[in-house]
Order: C-alpha cells, then structure tokens, then sequence
C-alpha cells in the first residue's frame, strides 16, 4: 500500500487534475495498492481566508472572491466529467458551496470570525476539491471513491491546527480500509474534534494527513507530489542556482521543513519516521525525475557537507534576562511552561553560559501571547527588577544550513559566519544543539535586525 499526495499546484486546473488520473491509471495498471490524498485547488485556502477575514469585517466583496471559488471548481467539472453525471456532480457541489455562502453571510451579519467556523470555511477547499476529482476518476473509468477524512482523524479542539488523536484516528483508518478496495480520494488537510467540528492540520497539513494515513496502515511509501524536483538544496523561488538532492534522512527533513523548506510540512516527517516508512518527494509536471528519497539514511553517493539552507524570513525575538535567573533552578521550567500554557511555539532558543540571559524566536503572531505569558509568570521578578522589562523585536530572520555530514566536520560554522560577516552581518547570539545539528545566531547591522539559524 502506498500512499500519494498532491499538492495544490497538481490539482489546482482541469490540465493538471488530468495528469494526476493519468498517473492514477498507471500505477493501477501496475497492480499497486494505493491511496490518493489531495489539497485544496492552488490558491483557494488563501482565498477562502481572504473570504472568511473579509465577510467578518463587513466587507461584501467577499462574494465576488466566493464567484471565482466556485468557478474554479465549475471549469473542472466542465472540462473532466461527462456531461451525463454533471447533475449529479453539480448537484453535489452547490450544496456544499450553499454551505458555505450560508456560512460566510453568517460571519458577515455577526461580524465574527471564531476559530472553529474558519476551520469549517477551509475544509470546503479540499472537501470540494476531493470530491470532484473522485467523480473525474469515475468519469474516465476509474473506481475511485471520494474519503472525508473527519469520519477517520480526530483530533483536539485546536482548531487551525489540531493535534492527532493518534489511538482513535489508527483504529478508525485501518477499519475504514478494510471495508473498501475502491481507489480513495482523500481530503488532505482537514479532520474532526470529538464532538464532530471540523477541524484542520494546520496550513500545508495536505502532507500530514498522508503520513498520518501511511502510519496507520502500515504504507510501503508515501509519495508527496508537487510543483517542484523535490527537496532542492534551497528554495527555488529564491535562490537560482538550487539544485534537487536525491537523498536526506528524516532529521535534514525535519530541519529543513522546520526551518522553512515549504516541500514538506514538518509534522509529516513524525508518523512516517515511527514507521521507518519512507517518504519520496517528487514532480508531477516532470515525471522524468525519479524523486526525493528521504528515510533514515542520509547517504545519497555525494560528498556534499551540507545538504541545503533554509530561511524564515519574520520571526519576533523575546529576550529574558536579569540577575534573578542566574543560577535559579526551575527558570526555564517557569518560562517554558508560561509559553506552553499558552501555545506558544518556540522555534529558537538560546542562553548564554553566564545564564543571565535566555533568547526566544516565535512566530510574530505568537509574539504578543508570548510577552503576556512572561510578564504574568515572572511578575515578582520584574516587580523586584531581578528580571528585567521584557521587550519583542521584531522583523528578524532565520537561516538554517543543514547536513549531516557537518558533524564533528571543524569550520563550517566558521565559514558561515565569516559569510555572513564579509556581508556587513553582525552576529549578536549564536547556539548549537549538542547534536551538532543546531547553530543560531542573531544580528543586527545597519539599523536592520537579523537573526541567523545554522544548523550542522
Ligand atoms: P504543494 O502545494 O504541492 O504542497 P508547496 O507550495 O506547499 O507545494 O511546496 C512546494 C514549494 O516549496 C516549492 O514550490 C518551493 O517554492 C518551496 N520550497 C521551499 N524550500 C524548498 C526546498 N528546499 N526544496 C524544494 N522546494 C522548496
Ligand atoms: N490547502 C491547505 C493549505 O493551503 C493544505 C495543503 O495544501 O496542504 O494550507
Ligand atoms: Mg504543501
């Protein structure tokens, strides 16, 4: 059993939905068992925000982004799918886009966005999108099904960005799969909370729900297909000379995605790495390349040091520092526990030896919450000024070079920083996790704030 993923530039028209059946059709010629896991159209999740943001500030415009939401889908029901069925598909599709547009007038008329209704706005993205490609395939003589995975994924009440319950979703997936042999058309992205809201993964969570499916049901591989030659040594958006890497172990998966290597969303790597189940990353507009190879072993016959860099370009930093955390037990517990209580997620951390200060870098959204965690935790201290105000600065950015073949190389942290040096950077903090897969750094040069991640 294997599991495929595409991603939304390969289902986002009528052209490249074709070349996923077509693709469909030649691994069941091939006699494999598989399973297809699809995201929104490209570019709808955005826009179903942008709907969603701009009913709830009043904004009736949002009706004309609702217009090219469901003419998106139209175009493809037109292009791919007989006309005898278009009753039955359009029928299908209305509904649910009546849903929608009932909702949106809601979050119009109350001026209210909650969490939990935006979930339900997002998950008509994949919902549609799923359920038109499962009719195509039928239309072109393929015994596809269309899956709503929050009958299978359940998971917290964390809506934008639910967390698995893994013991309830397994049972339910591996149940699920034994009572079909049709070809699934999954939702990516979406699940549901125990009382039956929708919830989502988080925004890329299309890759997540592969992993999640494969771990359940003991997958061969899962294949994530997207717009580009799978994990490249950079992002080719922004850097020219990027080439694809053929090979990288679930932790330089994990570091690059974490460190802003859109391709693979980060908690993918979780569920496949418990497995031992491989991940390939490949293209589907350049069928030719054989793919991304990523498992436990980061050998790919090259010598490269190190297998690429990838960079977060706005990240907030929180600095704590004062006399009263030196040589405190149960400092960091404090902090990170004040972080925790209000999900905070920390993506850098640094502390100097002289333990008089601690850095942070969380997302800028998370930033505010972050600082309202501190300031209530460690009241006293700042009272007493054993901690010193707590300020965000904001505007930074991190860097991370991966590979694990820098470990226990010397100089390569030294020729990054004399890289970043010769550019004007100046370094202001600097840390390397003991697994030599780790070094930050943060700067500020010129009036501009910078922070640097280099992980070896
Ligand atoms: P999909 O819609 O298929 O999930 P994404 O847009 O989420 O695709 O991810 C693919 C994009 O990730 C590429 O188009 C590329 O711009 C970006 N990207 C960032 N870093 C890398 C990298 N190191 N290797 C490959 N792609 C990267
Ligand atoms: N459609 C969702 C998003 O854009 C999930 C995904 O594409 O993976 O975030
Ligand atoms: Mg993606």
């Amino acid at each position: 059993m294997k599991i495929l993923k595409f991603g939304g530039t390969s289902v986002g028209s009528a052209d490249n939905i074709k070349i996923v059946l077509d693709l469909i059709r030649l691994y069941r010629n091939n006699g494999e068992s598989f399973a297809i896991v699809v995201s929104a159209m490209g570019g709808l999740t955005n826009l179903l925000v942008d709907m969603g943001t701009r009913a709830s500030e009043g904004d009736p415009d949002y009706l004309k982004l609702l217009e090219n939401f469901e003419q998106r889908h139209f175009e493809v029901i037109h292009a791919l799918i007989e006309s005898n069925m278009h009753p039955e598909v359009s029928g299908k599709v209305k509904a649910k886009l009546l849903e929608l547009s009932n909702l949106l007038q809601g979050v119009f008329l109350v001026r209210e966005l909650s969490p939990r209704a935006s979930d339900f706005i997002l998950s008509h993205g994949e919902r549609i999108n799923a359920y038109i490609i499962s009719m195509a395939g039928q239309s072109a003589g393929l015994p596809t099904e269309y899956l709503d995975t929050r009958k299978l994924i359940i998971t917290d009440q964390q809506y934008g960005s639910a967390r698995v319950d893994f013991a309830t979703s397994n049972e339910n997936i591996k149940k699920y799969f034994t009572s079909t042999d049709k070809i699934q058309i999954v939702t990516g992205f979406i699940a549901s909370d125990l009382k039956g809201y929708t919830t989502t993964l988080g925004r890329g969570g299309s890759d997540y729900t592969a992993s999640i499916l494969a771990a359940a049901l003991d997958a061969s591989d899962v294949e994530i297909w997207t717009d580009v030659d799978g994990v490249m040594t950079a992002d080719p958006r922004k850097v020219k000379h990027a080439f694809s890497l053929k090979a990288i172990s679930y932790q330089e998966a994990m570091e690059m995605s974490h460190f802003g290597a859109k391709v693979i969303y980060p908690p993918t790597l979780q569920p496949v790495f418990s497995k031992k189940i491989p991940i390939w990353i490949k293209n589907t507009f350049h069928l030719d390349f054989p793919g991304t190879y990523i498992s436990q072993h980061s050998e790919d016959g090259s010598e490269l040091l190190i297998k690429g860099i990838s960079s977060i370009n706005d990240i907030a930093f929180i600095n704590i520092q004062g006399s009263g955390i030196i040589g405190v037990a149960g400092f960091s517990a404090r902090l990170f526990n004040a972080l925790a209580s209000r999900k905070v997620n920390v993506i850098l951390i640094t502390q100097a030896s002289s333990e008089h200060s601690i850095c942070i870098a969380v997302q800028p959204d998370e930033a505010e919450a972050a600082k309202q965690a501190i300031d209530e935790a460690f009241y006293y201290e700042l009272q007493d000024g054993k901690v010193e105000p707590i300020f965000v600065e904001r505007g930074l950015a991190i860097i991370a070079v991966i590979g694990e073949n820098m470990k226990n190389k010397p100089g390569i942290s030294g020729r990054m920083f004399s890289g970043l040096g010769k550019n004007g950077i100046n370094i202001r903090a600097i840390a390397q996790g003991s697994s030599e897969l780790n070094i930050s750094a943060s700067s500020c040069s010129g009036g501009r704030s910078q922070s640097f991640e280099c992980t070896s």
